[in-house]
């Protein structure tokens, strides 16, 4: 089964977010559970838990369909150590958050060395923050999200996700997402059944689909390669349908949380009915 949904508003409270994704027919949904552009939040208080929880029961969404995304001020790499703890610490805080509201996963970019360090040097930084985290957390499964490739992200390259998977000191505990823009403007080719087999098994043996708890569906505005990150509503972009008729009749892609980021979000209950009008029934 496929369980579609959208990165859903969570403002005036995480309890409005499950209510918007009903909105929009979603079955599953992302959100932040703090403004993602500020480090500190007040904690979540027994009834804004108790309010999420009543609201996504009414939704009919289960907790293992939320990818709540983490903040963007978070770099787990951080080449000055300083801040890289302050991330760190923010990381957890994330991590709490969701499991006070009962959700099982966090979404999070891997992070940038911003030219101060070698990218396996953060890579490094990286490995080891997520460690700390797990150790200091109980159950919440930290979801690795490919990235574009801009700027001096990580995450770019498979073997990225590979490397922090594989040194993670709890396999359990860990997964990734792939974000179908990011995938291929980093330069995975996924628009021919050929290319997108060839991507796949890259993918396969690299990271392993054991490991995607969850994936991110957009289209892209910048062509392939371009390492730059710039979404599309589905179809409309440099991807095009075929790729997403393909991954919606992949099976190796069932049971996990499949969230759109595209740009117009007035069409998004369309562009989920379009992705379920992909599924060839036999
Ligand atoms: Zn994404
Ligand atoms: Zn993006």
């Amino acid at each position: 089964m496929k369980y579609i949904g959208a990165h859903v508003s969570a403002s005036g409270g995480v309890f409005n977010a499950p209510l918007n994704a009903m909105k929009i027919g979603a079955k599953a949904f992302a959100l932040f559970t703090k403004n993602q552009r500020q480090w500190v939040a007040k904690p979540l208080d027994e009834e804004t838990i108790s309010k999420f929880k009543t609201n996504l029961e009414l939704s009919g969404i289960l907790p293992k369909y939320v990818l709540p995304h983490d903040s963007y001020l978070i770099n787990l790499g951080h080449p000055e150590l300083e801040k890289r703890e302050k991330s760190l610490g923010a990381f957890i805080d994330e991590l709490n958050r969701c499991e006070e509201l009962g959700l099982d996963k966090l979404n999070f970019h891997p992070g940038s060395h911003l030219k101060q360090i070698s990218e396996e040097e953060c890579l490094d930084f990286i490995s080891k923050s997520m460690n700390e985290a797990i150790r200091k957390t109980k159950n919440v499964k930290l979801v690795i999200e490919n990235t574009a490739g801009q700027g001096s992200n990580l995450g770019y390259k498979l073997e990225h996700l590979g490397f922090l998977v594989k040194n993670c000191i709890d396999k359990q505990r860990v997964g990734v997402c792939i974000d179908t823009c990011h995938f291929f403007t980093s330069g995975y080719d996924i628009r021919t059944k050929e290319t997108y087999d060839e991507s796949m098994k890259k993918f396969d043996t690299i990271v392993g689909f054991e490991y995607l708890a969850g994936m991110h569906l957009n289209d892209s505005k910048p062509d392939l390669g371009s390492r730059v990150d710039r979404h599309e509503s589905i179809g409309e972009g440099k991807i095009g349908l075929e790729a997403f008729r393909l991954i919606m009749n992949d099976e190796r892609i069932d049971e996990i949380p499949m969230i759109l980021e595209t740009t117009n979000s007035d069409i998004w209950e369309q562009e989920i009915k379009l992705l379920y009008s992909l599924i060839e029934k036999n």
